[in-house]
C-alpha cells in the first residue's frame, strides 16, 4: 500500500494518465472515476486525461467515457478506480501502460497493480478520490463533486450501508457546499422504470424463503424479454429484498442469453464474500458478485448462503 503523497507524485511525473473501472458500471465506478479524471484535468490543462471503459448505458448523466487508443497507453500513467481483480477491469488494455495504480475499496484480494491505495473500510470509492483530492490540495468545483457525491450515494445505499461513517457525512457536506444538485442525484440513483418496478415486484413475488432468513429470486431471460429491460437494468432489483425484515441475506440470480447466471449476494450480517469467491467471484463482506453455471449451481450457491445464514444466528443467539 502507498501513500496519498506517494501516487501523487507519479500522476505529476506522467503527461498522459487513463483511468479505468470496473465492468457493468455502478454510480460509484463511474463516479470515482470521473471525479478524479475532471480535478486532474483542472490542475493539469497540459496533460492528457482519458477515461476508459465501455458505454455507460443509463448512467450516462454521471460521466462519458473518452475515446482511448492503443497509442495513448504508450508511456502513459494507468490508474484503476472501485475495481478489486484484474478480469473485472473495463477495457482490458489497462495493462498497457507504463505503472499502473489501483485505487479501491474491496479487499485486496488480488493485488494486481504496481502501487495502490486500498482501504476496504470505506464504503466507497469515491470517498477514497476525495480524500485524496483533498490531502493533495486538487480542484474539487462543483463538476468533480457531482459524480463523487453519485458514487458516494449509490455505494453506501443513500447513507444506509454499514461502512458510512461520520467521516462519510463530512464528506456529502462538503460536496454538497459547492452547489451540486443533490435532489437531482438522489433521484437519478433512486428512480426506476415502470419496467423495473415491475421486475422488483416480481423478484419479491418469486422469492423462495428458508426460515434462517437466507432467501432467493432468479431472474430468466424470458422475464427480461417480456419487459423488454437489459441485463444491466436488472440490477436494480438486488436491493429491493433488504428491506424486508424476515431476510437477513439473499441471492439474485439473473440469467444470462448462454443460461448461465449472473449472482447477486447481499447480507444484512453474515459474511458472504468468501462464499461468491467459491464461485469465480468476490466484493465486499456484505455485498458480493458471482457466476453460476447453471440451475444445479444456482442451488448450491443458495445452500452454502443458508448454512452461513445458520451459523451466523446459532453464534448470535450464543453471543446474547
Ligand atoms: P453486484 O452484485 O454485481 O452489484 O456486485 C456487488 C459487489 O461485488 C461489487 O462491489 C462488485 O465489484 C463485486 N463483484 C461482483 N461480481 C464480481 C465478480 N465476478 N468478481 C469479483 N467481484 C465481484
Amino acid at each position: 500500500m502507498n501513500t496519498f503523497d506517494e501516487i501523487y507524485e507519479k500522476i505529476k511525473e506522467y503527461p498522459t494518465i487513463i483511468i479505468h473501472r470496473h465492468t457493468s458500471p455502478d454510480p460509484d465506478a463511474l463516479g470515482s472515476q470521473a471525479g478524479l479524471a475532471r480535478s486532474l484535468k483542472l490542475a493539469f490543462p497540459d496533460k492528457k486525461i482519458l477515461c476508459a471503459g465501455e458505454e455507460v448505458g443509463d448512467l450516462d448523466w454521471i460521466n462519458a467515457m473518452d475515446e482511448v487508443t492503443d497509442a495513448d497507453y504508450q508511456g502513459a500513467l494507468v490508474i484503476t478506480v472501485d475495481t478489486a481483480n484484474t478480469p473485472r477491469v473495463s477495457d482490458q488494455r489497462y495493462d498497457q501502460g507504463d505503472l499502473l495504480i489501483k485505487i479501491d475499496h474491496h479487499p485486496d484480494v488480488d493485488p494486481y497493480a504496481d502501487m495502490s491505495y486500498v482501504d476496504p473500510e470505506k464504503p466507497a470509492a469515491a470517498e477514497i478520490v476525495y480524500d485524496f483530492l483533498k490531502a493533495e490540495k486538487l480542484p474539487l468545483p462543483k463538476e468533480v463533486a457531482y459524480p463523487l457525491y453519485a458514487g458516494i450515494v449509490g455505494d453506501t445505499g443513500r447513507f444506509m450501508y454499514s461502512e458510512t461513517s461520520p467521516h462519510t457525512f463530512e464528506v456529502a457536506a462538503e460536496l454538497a457546499n459547492t452547489g451540486i444538485n443533490i435532489n437531482e442525484i438522489a433521484r437519478n440513483i433512486s428512480d426506476v422504470s415502470l419496467a423495473q418496478a415491475k421486475l422488483q415486484n416480481s423478484v419479491i413475488d418469486l422469492m423462495k424463503f428458508d426460515p434462517s432468513g437466507a432467501a432467493y429470486a432468479i431472474i430468466t431471460q424470458e422475464q427480461l424479454k417480456k419487459l423488454g429491460m437489459t441485463f444491466e437494468q436488472a440490477s436494480v432489483t438486488v436491493s429491493t429484498p433488504g428491506r424486508i425484515k424476515e431476510i437477513m441475506a439473499w441471492n439474485v440470480f439473473v440469467e444470462n442469453p448462454d443460461g448461465t447466471y449472473r449472482v447477486h449476494y447481499r447480507s444484512k450480517g453474515p459474511i458472504i464474500n468468501q462464499l461468491a469467491a467459491k464461485h469465480d467471484g468476490g466484493g465486499h463482506a456484505l455485498a458480493s458478485g458471482a457466476k453460476a453455471k447453471d440451475l444445479d449451481e444456482v442451488k448450491q450457491v443458495f445452500e452454502e448462503l443458508v448454512e452461513v445464514v445458520r451459523d451466523y444466528n446459532n453464534e448470535h443467539r450464543t453471543n446474547k
